[in-house]
């Protein structure tokens, strides 16, 4: 295991969309290596999710590490490496590869996101608000998440990575507002307003 160096904003990395994996791919020994670097890294920074090319991997996998009792979990996780999960349960920490969104509720929400590949600002971010996710799991075999809420943000922030976007491209500038923000100032400056209607996302 090895913690490897987050690619930044800027990277052309970032900007290269990912490609799939093969079974073949998924079920070797090159790949349980890369995972546990992607968990030691996103341990070690600190983050609730992490993208394959966020750490120069340009393959469709990411993997998140967040709760939520309200959101469904169907068919098999990856509690480590490869459970299968019973009926409803919360994410601890799982492992979404070759994923698809399909919005299931347009709605749109916000909340303030942040990005180890975008240290230190934070920005104001609208997504639908509920979602499907049609994934690969660790065994190969097809999977599905249904999310919503502050989990729907988590997936769609980690799989624009996959789709070379970054949670900067989906701030909309609003005059007299601020909705792009230096950490320490957010702190400051914003988090009172932010309590009430919108929530916070940093990986
Ligand atoms: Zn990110």
């Amino acid at each position: 295991m090895a913690i490897r160096k987050i690619a930044r904003m800027g990277h052309p990395i970032l900007r290269q969309k990912a490609r799939e994996l093969t079974l073949q791919e998924i079920r070797s020994p090159d790949f349980d290596r890369l995972l546990h670097d992607m968990v030691e890294t996103m341990e070690e920074y600190g983050g609730i999710g992490l993208a394959a090319p966020q750490i120069h991997e340009p393959i469709a996998v990411a993997i998140i590490d967040y709760q939520d009792d309200e959101s469904r979990y169907e068919g098999s996780g990856v509690q480590q490496k490869g459970e299968e999960g019973e009926g409803e349960r919360s994410i601890d920490l799982s492992v979404f590869i070759n994923p698809k969104i399909t919005v299931l509720d347009e709605t749109l929400q916000g909340f303030w996101e942040g990005c180890l590949s975008v240290p230190e600002l934070r920005g104001l971010v609208y997504r639908p608000r509920k979602i499907q996710v049609d994934y690969i799991n660790l065994k190969g075999k097809p999977q599905k998440i249904i999310a919503e809420g502050f989990l729907a943000t988590v997936f769609q922030h980690e799989l624009d990575h996959l789709d070379a976007t970054l949670f900067v491209d989906r701030v909309v500038p609003v005059p007299g507002k601020s909705t792009l923000a230096f950490t320490t100032e957010y702190s400051k400056y914003l988090v009172p307003e932010a309590e009430d209607e919108i929530g916070e996302l940093d990986d």
